[in-house]
C-alpha cells in the first residue's frame, strides 16, 4: 500500500471556481486523492506536514517557451550590467573558477561606453591579466565589437603576420601587434572556434535539467517548449526523453514542433510528463521590428504593413495538412491582418471538415479586431497570450498602432469574458519567465514600474482568479489534459505549490514579488526555498 502524505492547516485555492478553497489535500500514488478538512486529511495519512495557513495552488504551466535556448542563456555570462573595466575583470576571474583551463570563455553584452574608469574597448592585456589560462572573447552588446586575449588570438592565428578576410577588422598596438580588439569578420572567426557547449545528448539534457529546476522555483510543474528552426530556437526531443528515462524530468512537457515528419511519425506519442503536441507556423513578425502584418499601415511608419509568410491559401492548405490528421495546430499571429487570416483559415477548415474538438492555438493574437473578437467567440480555437507584453511594449505600442486600435490589443479580459479560452506563456528567453510578474501583469496592464496609472485599456484586465486560470486549468486544456491536471481535485496529479503570500488578497503590485516556497509535482517535492 501506498503511502498517504496530507498537508494540512493551509489556504489551498483549487481553482475549481472562483474562490473555491479547502485547508487540506492527501496525496497518494502522486494524486490527490482528497481534498477538505484538515482533521480528515489527517486521519487517513502516514505523513501530516502542517502548512501554517500559506496559501496553496495548483503548478503553473508555461503554454508558450523555447526551453532550450532559455536553458543555454541561463548559463551565458553576461556583461551587460558591467560598469567598469574592474568589475569586468572580476566578473571574468569569477566565471573562470568553473572553466577548466585551457578551455574557452565567451561572455557577452558589454558597453565600454558604461564604463566609469576607462571607456576604450579592452585590449588584450585586461583579458590577459584576469584570465591567463583560459581562451577568452567577450562581446560588445552591438555585436560588431569584440575583444580577445593573447590565447584566443594565439588559437585563431592573429598575429602581426595575419591577414585578416576583411580589412580593418583587427587592431594593433603600438608594438605592431594585434591589440585584441577585432571587428566584425575578424571576431566572430574567433567565435566561431569555440567548441559547442552542448554538441552532446548528455549536455544537452544536463543544461535541461538545470533550466526545469529554475522553472521549478518560479512555481512551474509544467511547460509547452516550442521548437522553432527557422528563427534558431531548437529544441531536443531525445534530450527530454533522456531525462524522463533517467528519473530527471521534473516538469511535464508538451512538446510543440515546426518538424511536420516528427510530429505526423510521433503523433499521439507519450504520457503526463512527456508528450508530442502541436505543430508549430508562423504567419507573421512582431510589432517592435515593424514587421507583424497590419490591415491598415503602422501609425509611426506609415505605407509599412508588416510581412506574411504565407498567402491565405498556403495558410490555410499548412493547416490543413495537420489538421486532417488530427494534429493540433498553433500559429504565430500578431498583427490584425495576420489575426484574420488564421481566422479565414479555421473557419474554411471548419465548414469542410468539422472536427468535434480540435483547440486551435492562435499564439499571441496580439492585435485583433472587432471582427475577429466576435467571430472567435464561435470557434474552437485557444489562445497563447503573453502577458509581458504588457511591459515590454508600453512604451511604444502605442505610438506603432494608434489609439484607436489599442482596444483590440492583448484583449485578453474581454475574450475571457466572451467565453474564449485564454493561456499565458513567457516566451522565454526572449522574455522573462517569471509568471508572478505575468499575472500581476494580466491583472493591472502595468508594466514593472506601474505605468500607465490604471492600466492600459483597464476594460482588459483580468481578475486574480482568471490571471491563474491561464497558467493552471486553462493551459491543461490547452493540452487536451483538464481531466489530469490543472486543478486541485481528487484524482487529478499532485501538482501544487505553497506560496509566501495570498496573491487573491495582496494589493495587485505586491503579486509581482510573489516567492514560491514549496513546488510539488505528482507528489514529490521538486523545489524548496
Ligand atoms: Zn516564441
Amino acid at each position: 500500500m501506498e503511502k498517504t502524505t496530507a498537508y494540512v492547516n493551509a489556504k489551498i485555492y483549487t481553482m475549481e471556481n472562483d474562490g473555491a478553497a479547502c485547508e487540506a489535500i492527501a496525496v497518494r500514488g502522486g494524486r490527490f486523492v482528497y481534498c477538505g478538512s484538515s482533521e480528515e486529511a489527517a486521519a487517513m495519512a502516514d505523513d501530516v506536514i502542517g502548512l501554517q495557513g500559506k496559501t496553496v495552488i495548483p503548478g503553473l504551466i508555461d503554454t508558450h517557451i523555447h526551453l532550450f535556448p532559455y536553458a543555454c542563456s541561463l548559463e551565458r555570462l553576461l556583461l551587460d550590467k558591467v560598469t567598469s573595466v574592474k568589475e569586468l575583470q572580476d566578473k571574468l576571474r569569477e566565471y573562470a573558477k568553473n572553466v577548466p583551463a585551457g578551455e574557452w570563455i565567451y561572455g557577452f553584452g558589454f558597453d565600454n561606453e558604461r564604463f566609469t574608469d576607462d571607456k576604450s574597448l579592452p585590449t588584450k592585456e585586461v583579458l590577459d591579466e584576469a584570465c591567463p589560462d583560459h581562451k577568452v572573447v567577450i562581446g560588445r552588446w552591438c555585436m560588431h565589437f569584440f575583444s580577445a586575449n593573447s590565447a584566443a588570438l594565439a588559437a585563431a592565428g592573429i598575429d602581426r603576420s595575419f591577414k585578416p578576410e576583411v580589412e580593418g577588422t583587427v587592431l594593433y598596438g603600438a608594438d605592431g601587434e594585434p591589440n585584441g580588439v577585432l571587428s566584425d569578420a575578424s571576431g566572430l572567426k574567433v567565435v566561431s572556434l569555440m567548441p559547442d557547449a552542448y554538441a552532446t545528448l548528455e549536455a544537452k539534457a544536463d543544461v535541461l535539467e538545470k533550466a526545469i529546476r529554475e522553472l521549478n522555483k518560479k512555481g512551474f510543474t509544467g511547460a509547452h517548449p516550442v521548437q522553432a528552426r527557422h528563427v534558431n530556437l531548437p529544441e531536443y526531443m531525445a534530450a527530454y526523453q533522456k531525462l524522463k528515462d533517467e528519473g530527471r524530468l521534473n516538469a511535464r512537457l508538451y512538446y510543440a514542433t515546426d518538424d511536420f515528419e516528427e510530429l505526423k511519425a510521433h503523433k499521439g506519442e507519450g504520457d503526463e510528463l512527456l508528450r508530442y503536441g502541436y505543430y508549430k507556423l508562423f504567419l507573421d513578425g512582431g510589432l517592435g521590428g515593424r514587421s507583424a502584418a497590419m490591415i491598415a499601415p503602422y501609425c509611426d511608419d506609415p505605407g509599412n504593413t508588416g510581412v506574411l509568410n504565407y498567402t491565405q491559401e498556403g495558410l490555410t492548405e499548412a493547416l490543413r495538412k495537420a489538421y486532417s490528421l488530427g494534429i493540433q495546430t498553433g500559429t504565430h499571429v500578431i498583427g490584425d491582418k495576420a489575426c484574420e487570416m488564421l481566422t479565414n483559415a479555421v473557419e474554411t477548415l471548419l465548414r469542410e471538415d468539422p472536427q468535434p474538438d480540435p483547440r486551435i492555438r492562435m499564439i499571441h493574437l496580439e492585435v485583433a479586431t472587432e471582427d475577429v473578437l466576435q467571430r472567435i467567440r464561435e470557434l474552437p480555437v485557444v489562445i497563447d497570450a503573453e502577458p509581458l507584453y504588457m511591459d515590454t511594449d508600453a512604451a511604444w505600442i502605442e505610438d506603432r498602432i494608434g489609439a484607436a486600435r489599442m482596444p483590440y490589443a492583448n484583449a485578453w479580459g474581454r475574450m475571457l469574458r466572451d467565453g474564449v479560452v485564454v493561456t499565458s506563456g513567457s516566451d522565454a528567453p526572449g522574455l522573462d519567465e517569471d509568471p508572478w510578474l505575468g499575472i500581476y501583469c494580466c491583472v493591472t496592464r502595468c508594466d514593472k514600474n506601474g505605468w500607465p496609472e490604471g492600466g492600459s485599456c483597464p476594460e482588459n484586465r483580468m481578475s486574480v482568479y482568471e490571471a491563474v486560470c491561464t497558467y493552471t486549468k486553462y493551459a491543461a486544456y490547452d493540452s487536451f489534459e483538464e481531466d489530469i491536471k490543472g486543478t486541485i481535485s481528487p484524482g487529478k496529479l499532485a501538482d501544487f505549490l505553497v506560496l509566501d503570500r495570498d496573491i487573491f488578497t495582496v494589493e495587485p503590485e505586491a503579486i509581482k514579488d510573489t516567492n514560491v516556497l514549496k513546488t510539488v509535482l505528482g507528489g514529490k517535492t521538486v523545489y524548496e526555498a
